[in-house]
């Protein structure tokens, strides 16, 4: 199995501490980063993905909007060149706690942040990233 991931998720789980749209998206999201902390590889889809997935009823779903979709492509971009990796749609990456460290280190230092501009959870992913992860539900934690 993969968790499947849009590419600007990969940033988003980074700083997961259990917030989201809904109560129904908060449980969707936990149990995607339960396999994530397990070890799950992620494989990258274009558009909606599994943590999308409680919105899409939603009138106010943002996930097909074109803001959403320049996040994708600016993310893609940023974490392809920092794993050594073309980021598309159908590639799959390998889920390691030194990946994601790395990743968590590149977003703390702001390598990773163009994604997020705009983005209304911004002040609350700066502020977690700055108390080094601290009760993210996706392991490691540590950077
Ligand atoms: S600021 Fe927004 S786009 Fe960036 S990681 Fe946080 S939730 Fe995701």
């Amino acid at each position: 199995m993969t968790v499947k991931l849009r590419p600007h998720h990969l940033l988003c789980f980074l700083t997961y501490v259990g917030k989201g749209y809904s109560p129904a998206f908060v449980e969707n999201y936990d149990r995607i980063a339960s396999r994530l902390t397990a070890g799950e590889d992620i494989a990258i889809v274009d558009g909606p993905d599994d943590i999308c997935a409680p919105l899409l009823g939603s009138r106010n779903a943002h996930c097909t909007g074109a803001s959403v979709r320049v996040r994708d492509a600016q993310a893609a971009r940023d974490v392809g060149r920092l794993l050594g990796m073309t980021v598309t749609i159908g590639s799959r990456i390998a889920n390691t706690p030194d990946m994601v460290r790395m990743l968590r280190s590149a977003f703390h230092e702001g390598t990773l942040r163009p994604a997020c501009a705009g983005c209304e959870w911004s002040d609350l992913c700066t502020s977690i990233a700055d108390h080094a992860y601290d009760n993210v539900r996706i392991a490691p934690a540590a950077i």
